[in-house]
């Protein structure tokens, strides 16, 4: 990179480098185009490196394809009526600050049932698979699964130490949302109003 920054700084005018700057744009617009480049109408041509070694279409390259890694979780979505249970995460990590739904590495979330609201498997209808999806970070695949659990009763004693809410999606409340939770909750309002 620094070397490059020398050639530029070597090859700029010291007089009209609005016209040198608006020139090269042209040239990378209309004449040394990624594919199929006009080297017949270039002003360079006698300069440049790839002509004479008939090699234009090297040059700039494909960035290699990086393979992201893949990882799975679950969401749990707690439900009474047209209200979801969520829960703000940490300030730092991932989504930080923003409401999700409890997150888990494996399919078995009735533990998250007791252990966030008090409430027991009895309390629900039976856990319902959601459409799974795919997430993408910059450096990794996220595969979401999301599993549903209908509580037939308000529980009465909520573990708030996780700073959970009951978010009503009817009459939703303007907080931070995770960008696959706003996916959910707008698949879970259709649901209600249709
Ligand atoms: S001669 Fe070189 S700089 Fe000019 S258009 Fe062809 S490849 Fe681009």
């Amino acid at each position: 990179e620094n070397a490059l920054w020398e050639i530029a700084g070597k090859n700029t005018p010291a007089e009209g480098v609005e016209r040198y700057n608006q020139a090269m744009m042209d040239m990378g617009a209309m004449i040394c185009t990624r594919s199929k480049p006009k080297c017949e109408l270039c002003p360079v041509a006698d300069l440049c490196q790839a002509k004479a070694q008939n090699r234009q279409a090297d040059f700039p390259g494909k960035k290699p394809r990086k393979t992201l890694p893949e990882k799975q979780t679950w969401f749990a979505i707690f439900q009474h009526g047209s209200e979801v249970w969520l829960e703000q995460r940490p300030p730092v990590g991932i989504w930080g600050g923003l409401w999700c739904f409890p997150q888990h590495d494996s399919e078995n979330i009735q533990p998250l049932l007791t252990q966030r609201l008090g409430a027991s498997v009895s309390d629900a209808l039976k856990a319902e698979h959601l459409n799974a999806f795919r997430h993408t970070f910059s450096h990794y695949h996220l595969d979401i699964v999301p599993l549903r659990y209908q509580l037939t009763q308000l529980p009465s004693m909520i573990n708030d130490s996780h700073h959970g809410q009951w978010y009503n999606l009817l009459n939703p409340p303007q907080v931070g949302l995770a960008a696959p939770v706003v996916q959910i909750l707008e698949s879970l309002r259709y649901e209600l109003e249709s």
